[in-house]
């Protein structure tokens, strides 16, 4: 749907009828250089996306911008680097290591969530790529170095992340070749807030049968793309 004038157009995006807008030559240009490869990926239901400068990596789900904005990547969970007296979590030095060398110091594009744009430590919840289009959290999970964990809050990338996660569970890659820690006879999944527990955790047994679901093993939790809890860390 386009009407075309003397030198400009007034277009409609196709899958967002109600943002009509007019354009001029010059803005045309810009577009076309610069603002389409950015939001075209984007598309209406996605978030909003943003071409940064990655200035420093804190471990394997968050970074620094160089406007000083935190980012928390969306979708994953990778494992804990030591910190604050804590001795962090197997491969958390690892996935760190390789997040900041896909993207430290480098120019990256985000999709910020549009549900939660904020966490509630004030970092912006993004899907974080290259400037070749790789998502990164995607190959994070794919190494094994992270979970891939919406929480009940899927997007449209959730079904990307899960199927890397399944590949990463079947070759043992990263934190999925490590034994399970104190196995139990099985879990209490919450079907809505996509968490897993041990049996006898409490944050378990409160979640109504209507929503509860019992895997007999953690990997076939994960496989669903349940993630653990953090009390009683299955
Ligand atoms: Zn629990």
């Amino acid at each position: 749907m386009k009407r075309y004038f003397l030198w400009g157009v007034s277009t409609m995006i196709p899958c967002c009828p109600s943002r009509q807008i007019l354009l001029g030559p010059a803005t045309l240009l810009a577009l076309f250089y610069f603002l389409v490869p950015v939001l075209l990926p984007a598309g209406c239901d996605g978030g909003t996306r943003q071409r940064v400068l990655c200035k420093y990596v804190i471990d394997g789900d968050t970074i620094i911008l160089s406007d000083g904005r935190r980012v928390r990547y969306q979708g994953i969970n990778a494992p804990e680097i030591p910190h604050d007296g804590q001795p962090g979590e197997p491969f958390g030095l690892r996935a760190k290591e390789v997040n900041r060398r896909l993207v430290q110091g480098k120019f990256i594009d985000i999709e910020i969530s549009r549900n939660q744009p904020l966490d509630r430590y004030n970092r912006v919840i993004a899907h974080v790529f290259l400037r070749n289009g790789k998502h990164v959290g995607e190959m994070l999970v794919r190494a094994g170095l992270a979970m891939a964990c919406t929480y009940g809050k899927q997007d449209r990338y959730s079904k990307r992340l899960l199927a890397a996660q399944r590949s990463a569970i079947s070759r043992k890659a990263g934190i999925w070749g490590l034994p399970p820690d104190r196995p139990e006879d099985y879990y209490i999944g919450n079907s809505r807030s996509l968490r897993f527990h041990r049996p006898w955790c409490k944050n378990g047994r409160q979640t109504s049968m209507k929503n509860r679901v019992i895997f007999k093993s953690r990997l076939k939790a994960f496989k669903e793309g349940y993630c653990p809890c953090r009390a009683c860390r299955p």
